[in-house]
């Protein structure tokens, strides 16, 4: 079993992660007390981490998303939002995320008067001031946006073209996030085919509660690259007593095409969306080779870090190094960074990353 000091020092890439799912508690409260937010449930830093985790574990993906209301309620000041996404980084950084996606809805911080990018630009700045202090502990984290439309909302379009406007200052996609029943990707047809007129990226959450149509959809006619979650896709698998495997489809377009699947377990069944991470669909999809990533969700509603989402799956499953780097490297590959950025952080930190790590548990465990 692998130690939680050997997974925080293994290089690990991120690409599914709300800036407003992952706020320091303490942050929270701070910035509460800054800008006038008089809602917090409680103003105690032990009992709002409390109330934030009880609050995202009640199986239901509509009752995770309410506890979002004060995180990004106390992020609607440029210098709120800028801490927030400064201290993302650190966080991640010090984690031993070496690449991150990190996706926020710029329209939930609008109420005081931001325009959307407005919000972008704060967001991005924080990620500068926080790799900066990253690089400077010793830990160099790359950050990039994704901006995410709010299925809810009817402002998709107008997402779509500030997420383009960004793209040369770090804001690498865009996404579709909320509750998935009713607003099916094809709702927001008219944003996806902007987004690919000017050869930008797209992943869209699908597939996370509701089944293999959002799947269909976000592939097929919205033109998602990767799904976010994407865990019903077993839905189109089947196995067979004998062990054998039939893959639908669908299922099978997914491995074929490699399409990355950006897997939140801890989040899952905390939204109800999988049992327990024993029973969850990744190690299904990991042994049938599916392009799977590992990724966080929401750090603070669901308590995890990349280390302990990859402690979680090693408990399970034993994993151990082999399988973190393969894990690491489908993400890289993944990401929506240029392909030279990707190549270097592969070639460069993340294979001799594992490789010094393998080294050592060699001579650990032979010390002649
Ligand atoms: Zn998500």
């Amino acid at each position: 079993m692998l130690t939680l000091d050997t997974i925080r020092t293994a290089p690990k890439a991120l690409l599914h992660d709300h800036l407003d799912g992952g706020l320091r508690p303490a942050t929270v409260i701070d910035l509460a007390r800054e800008f006038g937010y008089d809602a917090l449930p409680t103003t105690d830093v032990d009992d709002l981490t409390a109330w934030f985790r009880r609050g995202a574990d009640r199986k239901s993906l509509e009752l995770y998303l309410e506890t979002f209301q004060h995180t990004f309620g106390v992020m609607q000041e440029r210098d709120a939002i800028v801490r927030v996404a400064a201290e993302c980084a650190e966080d991640l950084a010090s984690d031993g995320v070496v690449y991150a996606e990190v996706r926020y809805a710029p329209e939930l911080s609008t109420e005081h008067g931001l325009t959307l990018d407005e919000v972008v630009e704060a967001n991005l700045e924080g990620f500068r001031i926080g790799m900066d202090r990253a690089a400077a502990a010793g830990n160099p984290i790359v950050m990039k946006m994704l901006v995410t439309a709010m299925r809810q909302a009817a402002r998709s379009v107008e997402v779509a073209e500030c997420a383009i406007r960004w793209r040369d200052a770090g804001v690498v996609g865009f996404d579709v996030a909320g509750p998935e029943p009713g607003y099916p990707p094809t709702r927001y047809i008219d944003a996806f085919d902007r987004i690919r007129r000017e050869h930008f990226h797209i992943t869209i959450h699908a597939g996370q509660t509701f089944g293999l149509p959002s799947i269909w959809e976000a592939l097929q006619f919205a033109g998602a690259e990767r799904l976010g979650h994407g865990v019903r896709i077993v839905d189109d698998i089947t196995v067979q007593p004998d062990g054998s495997v039939h893959l639908g489809r669908l299922a099978a377009f997914v491995r074929d095409r490699r399409v990355p699947l950006e897997m939140c377990p801890t989040s899952n069944v905390h939204s109800g969306a999988a049992a327990s991470v024993v029973e969850h669909p990744i190690e299904l999809l990991r042994r049938l080779r599916f392009r799977v990533t590992v990724n966080t969700d929401n750090r603070l509603m669901s308590n995890v870090s990349m280390s302990s989402e990859m402690q979680a799956l090693d408990e399970a499953f034993g994993i151990g190094l082999g399988e973190m780097e393969w894990l690491t490297i489908n993400a890289m590959k993944s990401a929506f960074a240029p392909f030279d950025e990707r190549l270097r952080l592969i070639n460069e930190v993340i294979k001799p990353g594992y490789a010094r790590l393998r080294d050592t548990a060699v001579r650990v465990a032979a010390p002649h």
